[in-house]
């Protein structure tokens, strides 16, 4: 388990990385950490994710009450704290506005079609969660049915929240949803889908099986 520090040192890197990479523009976009007392290290409100530095982070509970940090928090945390009491498997989550999968959300299109063999291996599919208003507990609540499956969903006219056991992979599944979404405007500018067979599909279902299961034994020791 990583010292406090190393938390707060990634969530920077994250966060300009994130800025960098055209994610996020502005203040937009959150990312935070499970520590390993339970209480969650997040990014601060009206800060721009290129611009942080360790000490302005935020430190909650897992009810959302301020342990430590003279920032104010995000609003969306709820959002966090929520996914962190559904799925204790979880470490690290992202929330960003990337352009084209934004842009496939406000458009109300999931990105649930097998298109890509990897993106059927690493994410499975993208949903989509209904529309609610960024920082209510109802926006949590459209997650809700699609967070035990998904580690990567489109909100609604919004923007993107993954997860992940850590903030690497939290952060990876963001990019790979990104790049999906590009992908899948290519084959909408083109005119033309031509997504993979069921029996593919099954197998590509299975080799992520696999690798799931390899994954969770790795992070229990097992492996
Ligand atoms: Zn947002």
């Amino acid at each position: 388990m990583k010292a406090e520090q190393l938390h707060r040192d990634e969530i920077v890197r994250f966060g300009k990385l994130l800025h960098q990479t055209g994610l996020v523009a502005a203040t937009d976009g959150n990312l935070s950490v499970r520590l390993e007392n339970g209480n969650i290290l997040c990014t601060p409100t009206l800060m721009s994710k290129g611009l942080m530095e360790p000490d302005d982070l935020v430190i909650v509970d897992p009810r959302g009450n301020r342990v430590s940090g003279s920032r104010e928090v995000s609003s969306e945390l709820a959002m966090h704290l929520f996914i962190y009491g559904r799925r204790p498997d979880v470490g690290a989550v992202v929330h960003a506005h990337p352009p084209t999968a934004t842009g496939y959300a406000a458009a109300g299109i999931a990105l649930d079609r097998a298109l890509c063999s990897e993106i059927i291996v690493t994410l499975g599919s993208v949903p989509l969660a209904n529309y609610e208003t960024p920082g209510t507990p109802e926006l949590a609540e459209a997650l809700a049915p699609l967070l035990n499956e998904h580690d990567a969903i489109l909100m609604a006219n919004h923007g993107v929240v993954t997860c992940g056991a850590d903030l690497l992979t939290a952060y990876m599944n963001m990019e790979t949803v990104e790049h999906f979404a590009k992908i899948a405007l290519v084959t909408h500018l083109l005119g033309k889908q031509q997504p993979l067979s069921d029996q593919h599909v099954d197998k590509l279902r299975e080799i992520r099986l696999k690798y799931h299961n390899h994954v969770v034994a790795s992070a229990s020791g097992k492996d």
